[in-house]
């Protein structure tokens, strides 16, 4: 089972380190609590996810989800490949609430697997009793994603604030991905040696004057210049564990 349909370890953010197992599924058609924000604002539909092979395997993905064998087979492949933590729906969302009752029977079933996964299907009607049934499992930590431009949701989930800024709401932690994310927009670092650059401060390379970009070269040993590495998932895991200090999360969009 080297291919099936969950990925280990392929996600950037999500960590190389450890083994973080994610699920995806077409972005936008399965996420039918889509807010106005989360349309105008969602990676998922750019990027690496916009890739023919991604969205193919994504489609994949999703009609295997509707097949009467999906828990028994994902429980196989999870037990077969072994993640410490499984995120759901780095793209898409629970798309109907047969749906989310699967994962909460496949979580039942992988005791010692840490789940995750951010949902706005809470605003749709009947989504209620399967969410519940997702959350009542200690190793599945479900977020319903909220912003400015949705309802109340229902009490006693854990929450994901989406904000514009980086304004850390009531009980909950700022995503650090994030905060280090807007803290080094802008900047550079060497791959080889680590040195830093600001975009449009210039520096001297050889004899001439230039500016920083993705690929030119560093002054101190020549390496190339790339984003600057962020945590990741993996390194965090706040939000792969049940509540510590503070119960849910904030993130800002960008
Ligand atoms: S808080 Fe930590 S685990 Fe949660 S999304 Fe941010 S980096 Fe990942
Ligand atoms: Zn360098």
């Amino acid at each position: 089972m080297s291919q099936g349909h969950l990925k280990v370890n392929s996600n950037s953010k999500l960590g190389r380190e450890g083994r973080v197992g994610s699920f995806n599924l077409p972005a936008v058609d399965t996420c039918p609590g889509a807010s106005e924000l989360c349309l105008s604002h969602c990676y998922a539909k750019k990027g690496n996810f916009a890739t023919r092979s991604l969205r193919v395997s994504m489609e994949r993905s999703l009609a295997f989800s509707r097949t009467t064998h999906f828990v028994e087979r994902m429980v196989a492949e999870i037990h077969f490949k072994r993640p410490s933590i499984v995120r759901l729906h780095s793209s898409g969302d629970f798309y109907s609430p047969e749906y989310a009752r699967k994962w909460a029977d496949i979580a039942a079933q992988c005791p010692g697997v840490a789940f995750c996964a951010y949902t706005r299907s809470w605003s749709m009607p009947g989504f209620n009793t399967a969410l519940r049934a997702l959350d009542s499992n200690m190793g599945f930590n479900l977020f319903l994603s909220v912003d400015e431009s949705m309802g109340t949701p229902p009490d006693g989930f854990r929450l994901a604030h989406m904000r514009p800024t980086l304004e850390r709401m009531p009980d909950s932690f700022l995503c650090p991905n994030q905060v280090q994310t807007h803290r080094n927009k802008g900047k550079f670092a060497c791959k080889v040696c680590g040195a830093r650059y600001v975009r449009g401060e210039t520096y001297q390379l050889g004899e001439k004057m230039v500016k920083p970009r993705f690929g030119s070269l560093c002054a101190v040993c020549g390496g190339k210049l790339g984003s600057i590495p962020s945590v990741t998932c993996g390194d965090c895991k706040l939000c792969y564990r049940s509540p510590g200090k503070f119960k849910h999360v904030t993130f800002a969009i960008h």
